[in-house]
């Protein structure tokens, strides 16, 4: 069955950091992902807490937010067939720890926190994510 869909990405500080963007930008292109768009930015903090809304109550959104801003990020609008869920199972699990081999953040994630990649987990938030970085 086609069904294209459409999802956001973002390379986190600790990959941008450690050069390693244009090489997971490889993996999802070799996974069958079109880059739509992307940008390599760095954001405030204040956006960063709108971004991270949704964990607000959380104990870690602020150190969260913090982080997000703390350096150049490449956010980029990925393509695919079930592009949401594919890129879900294409990133492994929150904690590198935990994420599956052959999954982004078990072969780059450093730390809960500093995971390495950031990935839409709806097509609802898709379309809101998507919205909030590539409004223009
Ligand atoms: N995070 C954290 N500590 C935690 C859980 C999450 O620092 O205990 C950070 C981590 O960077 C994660 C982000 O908050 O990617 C958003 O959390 P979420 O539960 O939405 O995980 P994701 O959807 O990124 O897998
Ligand atoms: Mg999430």
């Amino acid at each position: 069955m086609n069904n294209i869909e459409q999802t956001l990405s973002i390379i986190k500080p600790d990959a941008v950091e450690r050069n390693l963007d244009n090489e997971i930008k490889e993996i999802f292109k070799n996974k069958g992902f079109s880059i739509l768009r992307e940008k390599k930015i760095q954001i405030e903090k204040s956006e960063a807490e709108k971004f991270y809304k949704v964990h607000e109550t959380k104990p870690f959104y602020n150190d969260l937010c913090s982080y997000l801003s703390s350096g150049p990020i490449v956010v980029m609008i990925l393509e695919k067939n079930n592009a949401v869920l594919e890129n879900r199972a294409l990133m492994g699990s929150t904690n590198p720890k935990e994420a599956e081999e052959g999954t982004i953040r078990k072969k780059y994630g450093l730390s809960i926190d500093k995971n390495s990649v950031h990935g839409s987990d709806s097509i609802e938030n898709a379309k809101i994510e998507i919205d909030f970085f590539f409004r223009d």
